[in-house]
């Protein structure tokens, strides 16, 4: 069974129906970013950058950022880098050299860009090092936590102002940049098509969502069974935006957790989603659950799959489904 996995490392993330589903890889370390390569992943569709920041006392400058994109790009050898800026605070807080405000509830504080358009200095320096990282391969820019336009608005402005500035000292940037949002808070994915004319793509961070949606903590395990995306809400709010980013021709993925397990791959082919984003560790699974579904039989199931009314009606359509994977 693992020799079967690994000899898919070669074969092209397509489903039975011959569409080609883009696999890419949520990576961080030197390791992850190659054995996502090593896998045949599309590019890296997240790298969690708070990981520079935190465990540690003081700020990570410019250059150290900019090394750690550098390398991060430079190791995709031409596949593209996703790289989302901080995202400190709530459950990605400890030791951070940030001065983080002491908040009754943190989830629902200032973290992810609200932070971000807080601490300017922070946020120009990390923008700058990602600028200059363009120079060396693609990338494009992600945003944590986005809630409204005026998120990305100011973003822009301050992406704009960094470029020109850095394009002055003489540095090379790169033309047109992809920005794009997480799609992470209840408000964004439903009021997406008052914003999207403003992203360059999304990418769905089923881990908050699910938490924000069902008002259960992702990290409490009393609430494990309800901190789900098996719920109809989930379902219809998934489809929803999936279906506005493909009618305003934005690319969409879903990085969080879920996307990494190959039991929700049908369901997710069925809601509409072409790109996956996934930890390397299973990456080859979400591979072998795709090429064993046929797309235009699954997107002929999603009416029914939206009319679930519970998680056992989930799991039913998930039961109905066929597959070929052994
Ligand atoms: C998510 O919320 O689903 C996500 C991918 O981001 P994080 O887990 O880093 O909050
Ligand atoms: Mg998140």
């Amino acid at each position: 069974e693992r020799r079967q996995l690994h000899r898919l490392r070669r074969e092209p993330s397509r489903t039975l129906d011959g569409v080609d589903i883009r696999l890419y890889a949520n990576a961080e370390t030197r390791e992850d970013v190659a054995e996502a390569h090593a896998l045949g992943a599309a590019g890296v569709g997240l790298y969690r950058t708070e990981f520079l920041f935190l465990q540690r006392d003081e700020l990570p400058s410019e250059e150290e950022q900019f090394v750690a994109y550098r390398d991060l790009v430079l190791g995709l050898t031409g596949r593209i880098a996703t790289i989302r800026t901080l995202d400190v605070g709530a459950d990605k807080a400890d030791g951070s050299g940030l001065a983080l405000p002491d908040e009754p509830n943190p989830a629902l504080g200032v973290r992810g860009v609200r932070l971000a358009l807080r601490q300017r200095g922070v946020f120009n320096t990390q923008l700058r090092a990602i600028l200059r990282a363009s120079g060396y391969g693609p990338l494009r820019i992600l945003l944590p936590m986005v809630a409204r336009r005026e998120d990305l608005v100011a973003t822009r402005r301050l992406l704009r102002q960094a470029a020109a500035k850095l394009r002055r000292e003489g540095h090379a940037v790169a033309d047109g940049i992809a920005l794009g949002a997480m799609i992470e808070v209840p408000a964004a994915a439903i009021a997406l098509p008052a914003l999207i004319d403003l992203v360059d793509f999304i990418s769905i961070g089923t881990n908050d969502l699910v938490q924000y949606l069902l008002a259960a903590d992702r990290g409490n395990d009393a609430l494990q069974e309800l901190h789900s995306p098996l719920h109809p809400a989930v379902m219809q709010l998934l489809h929803q935006v999936l279906t506005t980013a493909q009618a305003h021709g934005r690319p969409a993925a879903v990085c969080g957790e879920m996307a990494g397990d190959p039991l929700f791959t049908p369901l997710l082919l069925a809601l509409g989603l072409e790109e996956f984003s996934v930890h390397p560790g299973t990456l080859l699974e979400v591979r072998r659950e795709l090429r064993a579904h046929d797309l235009s039989a699954l997107r002929r199931r999603a009416p029914a799959l939206l009319r679930a009314r519970d998680r056992a009606g989930i799991e039913r359509w998930l039961a109905s489904v066929p597959s070929t994977v052994a």
